[in-house]
C-alpha cells in the first residue's frame, strides 16, 4: 500500500495491529478518524489512553476494575463463598447479564493452552488455590467452556484442590460446546448455573 502521507501511514499501521483488522479496513477507520470533527477523535485516543492507564484488576477477583476491590467482590449481598472460575471479563458480564448467579467470580486470564505457550503459571490459578487453603471457598463453580483448554485448565485446578474440603460443580456440559460462554444465550447459561453438575460427574461422561 503506498501512502501519500508517512502520517497516514503510521496510524494506519497501528491500526492494523488491532485482531481482525487488515490494513483496508485500517486505512478506512482512519480516514472515518480524520473526517469526523477532531473533538471527537481526541474523545475516543483521550479514552483509550485513561483507560489504558488507570484501570485496574481486582485484588481479589482479576476482574476488570476501576477500584481496587471491585463491586461485584464488595457487594455484601454477594454469596462470598461459591465461586466461579472464569476466563474473562466477557464471561463475567455474560454471566452476571444472567441475573442467575449470586456468588463471586475468579477471573483467570485465559486458559492453559500449550500450543500457544500458555501455562498455569501465565494465568490466575495459585490465589484460586490459595483462598480455597484458607478455607474461605465452600464451592467452585468451573465456567470455562467445553474446548480443549477449557477441560485442561478445569483438570488441572481440580487436581490442585481436590485434597480440600470444596465442592467443585461444572456448568452443565454441551451448552457451551462449540460455543465461548459469551455466545451462549442469557436463558441456557442462566439455566446451566443453576443446573450445574458435580465435577467429577462430568470427567466420566
Ligand atoms: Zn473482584
Amino acid at each position: 500500500m503506498e501512502f501519500s502521507s508517512k502520517l497516514l501511514e503510521k496510524a494506519v499501521n497501528e491500526m492494523s495491529q488491532l485482531p481482525g483488522i487488515g490494513k483496508r479496513t485500517a486505512l478506512r477507520l482512519v480516514l472515518h478518524l480524520l473526517n469526523q470533527p477532531e473533538s471527537q477523535t481526541f474523545q475516543l485516543v483521550d479514552a483509550l489512553k485513561t483507560m489504558r492507564s488507570d484501570i485496574k484488576f481486582c485484588k481479589s477477583c482479576h476482574n476488570i476494575s476501576d477500584v481496587e476491590l471491585c463491586e461485584i467482590c464488595s457487594n455484601p449481598n454477594r454469596i462470598s463463598d461459591v465461586i466461579c472460575v472464569v476466563e474473562d471479563i466477557r464471561d463475567v458480564m455474560a454471566i452476571e447479564n444472567t441475573s442467575s448467579f449470586k456468588g463471586l467470580y475468579h477471573v483467570l486470564g485465559g486458559k492453559i493452552s500449550p500450543m500457544d505457550g500458555i501455562g498455569p503459571q501465565d494465568l490466575n490459578i495459585q490465589t484460586l488455590v490459595e483462598k480455597v487453603k484458607q478455607g474461605e471457598v465452600k464451592e467452585l463453580i468451573f465456567a470455562l467452556g467445553s474446548t480443549m483448554e477449557g477441560d485442561t485448565t478445569n483438570f488441572y485446578i481440580y487436581r490442585q484442590i481436590q485434597d480440600y474440603n470444596v465442592v467443585t460443580s461444572t456448568i452443565a456440559r454441551g451448552i457451551s460446546v462449540g460455543n465461548e460462554l459469551e455466545y451462549t444465550d442469557e436463558i441456557t447459561l442462566g439455566r446451566s448455573i443453576v443446573n450445574r453438575i458435580p465435577f467429577e460427574a462430568s470427567l466420566k461422561s
